[in-house]
């Protein structure tokens, strides 16, 4: 753990290349849109506080992307990041903030939001399981929000969660 870690990324817009973004990414947790078109990668200057950027790619049709959500000018990603060559740093990405992963994969804060979970529940099978992903599309959510908020209704007895790979995948139990 080294202690340039932050725990906010700094939006500095949207810009159509690689190029653009450089200026704009000076210290850990800058992070720049490229889109062009569509939408494109974001490029957020490490906030391990290594001093690379991270080019996470947004781009389906280039290979495996990551979902950008964009809500009140605060960006979420989805899934986690985790680099796997110079510095291994693993965060997500939430609302614009930081959240480390490390050995507590579970709780990264106390998130609660009973109105969302009130709407989630009737989207959880009794007799199935389903992916909280599956439940954030279908609300416009997201997914972590849908995630933490289902992990709380799992401590309150209400859903199930399967362990191991399959975690994520939620049933009702009542
Ligand atoms: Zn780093």
């Amino acid at each position: 753990m080294n202690d340039r870690r932050v725990t906010q990324i700094s939006p500095n817009g949207t810009v159509t290349t690689r190029d653009d973004a450089r200026p704009l990414t000076v210290a850990a947790g800058d992070a720049v849109i490229v889109e062009r078109g569509c939408l494109r990668s974001l490029i957020v200057r490490c906030p391990c506080g290594c001093g690379d950027d991270l080019v996470i790619n947004l781009d389906r049709r280039t290979g495996p992307a990551w979902r950008l959500y964009s809500r009140k000018s605060k960006l979420s990603l989805s899934p986690s990041y985790w680099r796997d060559s110079a510095c291994e740093c693993h965060f997500i990405l939430w609302k614009n903030r930081i959240y480390w992963c490390g050995y507590y994969d579970n709780d990264y804060n106390d998130y609660s939001n009973p109105a969302l979970e009130a709407g989630i529940l009737p989207h959880v099978p009794k007799d199935d399981f389903v992916d909280y992903h599956v439940i954030a599309e279908t609300l416009d959510e997201i997914p972590w929000d849908v995630l933490w908020c289902c992990r709380n209704m799992v401590n309150r007895g209400l859903l199930s969660e399967k362990a191991g790979k399959e975690r994520g995948l939620f049933s009702r139990i009542s």
